[in-house]
């Protein structure tokens, strides 16, 4: 089920729960090596992989990121597949067809696998925004069969862009190349800026899957800091609770 949506500046925010479940023993480790440093025991680390739906005033959708996709997915080798992105959307009374945007924070499997279904664009009236620098890295699986497909709807921007009325992306790098977070109102959707509440403890705290660790832990410091400087609603992909306000 969808978790409770926020309305921010006029536009309303509804978290959608793609999948609950612990990463796949191809890619788990106990947690101290996930985080190293983190001085975290070693307990089961159970993710949420969400999605964000954002509706305007006017009826505008965007939606942020696409989750794990189906059975098949890319993301089938770690995350819990399928995803229910689809049935979420329906649970909310929007269709596939009615998404005028769709922005992907990254390409990592489990936020851009919802791109195709059956291995054809599955928001086929959307725009797909995607950071210069995540599509000039993309390769293997990412851009065969994610990328690929929705060529003719991508809209490439680079650093900072107002994507539809009142909602931007910026450009947060180091998780990946491209990484991006989007803002609608007082709202963050941070994709994989932050993976675990210790990092908002210590955002020095590096991430075993950050491409690079060392930027990706500079652009959290930073990040959270302007966030929490004006007080913003962190909206992430993987913690248990949508939203957090800083
Ligand atoms: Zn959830
Ligand atoms: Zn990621």
């Amino acid at each position: 089920m969808p978790h409770q949506p926020i309305t921010v500046s006029g536009v309303e925010v509804t978290p959608l729960c793609d999948a609950v479940g612990p990463m796949g023993a191809a890619i788990r480790r106990p947690l101290a090596e996930m985080f190293p440093g983190s001085g975290l025991r070693d307990e089961p680390w159970v993710l949420h992989f969400h999605c964000y739906l954002l509706r305007t005033a006017a009826g505008r959708l965007t939606l942020v990121d696409t989750g794990i996709g189906g059975a098949d997915s890319p993301a089938s080798s770690w995350a819990p597949v399928p995803g229910t992105l689809a049935g979420e959307l329906a649970a909310v009374g929007v269709a596939p067809a009615e998404i005028d945007t769709v922005v992907l924070t990254h390409l990592h499997s489990d936020h851009a696998s919802g791109v195709v279904t059956d291995g054809r664009p599955a928001f086929e009236n959307a725009r797909h925004v995607l950071q210069q620098a995540e599509l000039d890295a993309a390769q293997g699986p990412a851009l065969d069969r994610l990328v690929t497909p929705i060529k003719g709807q991508l809209h490439v921007v680079e650093g900072q862009a107002e994507i539809a009325p009142g909602v931007h992306v910026h450009l947060a790098p180091g998780h990946t190349p491209g990484h991006q977070i989007v803002r609608a109102g007082d709202v963050a959707m941070t994709g994989d800026l932050v993976l675990h509440p210790v990092q908002l403890e210590d955002p020095g705290v590096r991430y075993l899957y950050d491409d690079d660790q060392e930027a990706a832990a500079r652009t959290r410091a930073e990040v959270l800091g302007a966030l929490r400087a004006e007080g913003a609603i962190l909206a992430t992909a993987h913690f248990s609770e949508p939203f957090l306000r800083l």
